[in-house]
């Protein structure tokens, strides 16, 4: 084969490690249980089929970003539109931390290091603190001089525990003026949060959301960022113009005009998420505070249990492969008869092999 040009910073970086598996219940991914209701799927298809093919869709979807922004109390130029929240990260990285620092806990969401490692970053991992607390110490030292990107995730994932607004104050107050400070909403729907206060006070700090959990569209790709108007604006610039495509628009429309469904779906996860950390923690089984729409557990063998699972048919995701995070196992809160089949699969796997938990 004839030699190749490839950057040694993507040649070095391992590539996204995920696993597809087919399973009968599928816990693995943080998605919805459910899928839209039949009323709207049919309402966004309408839409769908009335959209103009043939044309370019808006040039940064600006009418989705108006009402996503109005969700928000935010003015519509404060909002950016991606297909999915991954594509701000990177474009987060090339706005504020090419050729500089990026800084990333450890764990976290693997993809923001991925990222910085890719474009060049120089990456700088802040551990968690005991309990996988927010190293709030740690990040104000890390931002305090220099300058580039901090990605931060409120609540923290993949552990799932909830960050104090207050600690994120203290961050934006004390990071230096070339400093981007990303608060990463993923997961604020199921938490209640909403850091929308910080970002007004500091144009520094920018909010990223998804309609990939909460929403229920995943596979539809979107996600936006909060901003002050004036780093939008340098932000859109970044993202790849008529990246979100009339059909995500469409569908976006439809399911924005139904924030009940939206909430309901929300509600039902936290009931779920709750009594399974009750069911749970009846059984001995050590796991993170969640206010996520995910558990984290701790267990004495990851692989052995995650196989025994499976052979159950009940899919969860390892995560025992990340810094500080022995034995550890993440279960998303599906509905309420996946949980079911979650606790069925393994009370069974306890009696094969004694107690799976340390
Ligand atoms: N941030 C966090 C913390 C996540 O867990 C995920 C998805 N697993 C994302 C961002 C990416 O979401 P999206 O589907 O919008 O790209």
């Amino acid at each position: 084969m004839d030699a190749m040009n490839i950057r040694p910073e993507v040649r070095d970086v391992p590539a996204y490690r995920f696993e597809a598996r087919p399973a009968l219940v599928k816990l693995d991914q943080n998605e919805s249980p459910h899928d839209l209701p039949a009323s709207l799927r049919a309402a966004a298809l309408e839409r769908v089929a009335e959209s103009e093919w043939h044309r370019y869709p808006a040039l940064h979807a600006d009418a989705l970003a108006a009402r996503l922004a109005a969700r928000h109390d935010w003015p519509a130029d404060g909002v950016v539109v991606a297909g999915g929240s991954n594509v701000l990260i990177q474009a987060l990285v090339v706005l504020s931390g090419l050729g500089r620092r990026a800084v990333v806990l450890s764990p976290s969401f693997p993809l923001y290091a991925q990222q910085a490692r890719l474009l060049g970053s120089d990456l700088h991992e802040v551990p968690l603190g005991p309990d996988h607390a927010f190293p709030t110490e740690a990040v104000i030292g890390a931002v305090a001089t220099g300058s580039g990107v901090a990605f931060l995730p409120a609540p923290l994932a993949p552990t799932g525990n909830a960050v104090d607004p207050g600690d994120l104050r203290r961050v934006a107050e004390a990071a230096a003026p070339g400093w981007t400070i990303v608060i990463d909403e993923a997961y604020a729907e199921f938490a209640g949060s909403d850091h929308t206060p910080l970002a007004r006070a500091f144009a520094r700090v920018v909010l990223l959301r998804t309609l990939s959990k909460a929403f229920g569209l995943a596979g539809v790709r979107l996600g936006y960022a909060v901003a002050h108007p004036s780093l939008a604006l340098e932000l859109r610039k970044v993202v790849l113009p008529f990246s979100v495509s009339a059909l995500q628009l469409a569908v976006a429309d439809a399911v924005l005009g139904a924030p009940e469904a939206v909430d309901e779906r929300v509600r039902a996860t936290v009931a779920e998420r709750e009594r399974l950390v009750a069911e749970l923690r009846g059984r001995g089984v050590r796991l993170v505070p969640s206010v996520t729409n995910f558990l984290l557990l701790s267990v004495a063998d990851a692989a052995a249990t995650h196989r025994g699972l499976l052979e159950r048919g009940v899919l969860v995701r390892r995560q025992d492969h990340l810094p500080g995070l022995v034995g550890a196992l993440r279960v998303t809160v599906g509905s309420r008869d996946e949980n079911d089949a979650f606790l069925r699969a393994w009370d069974a796997l306890t009696r094969v092999n004694g107690v799976p938990h340390a």
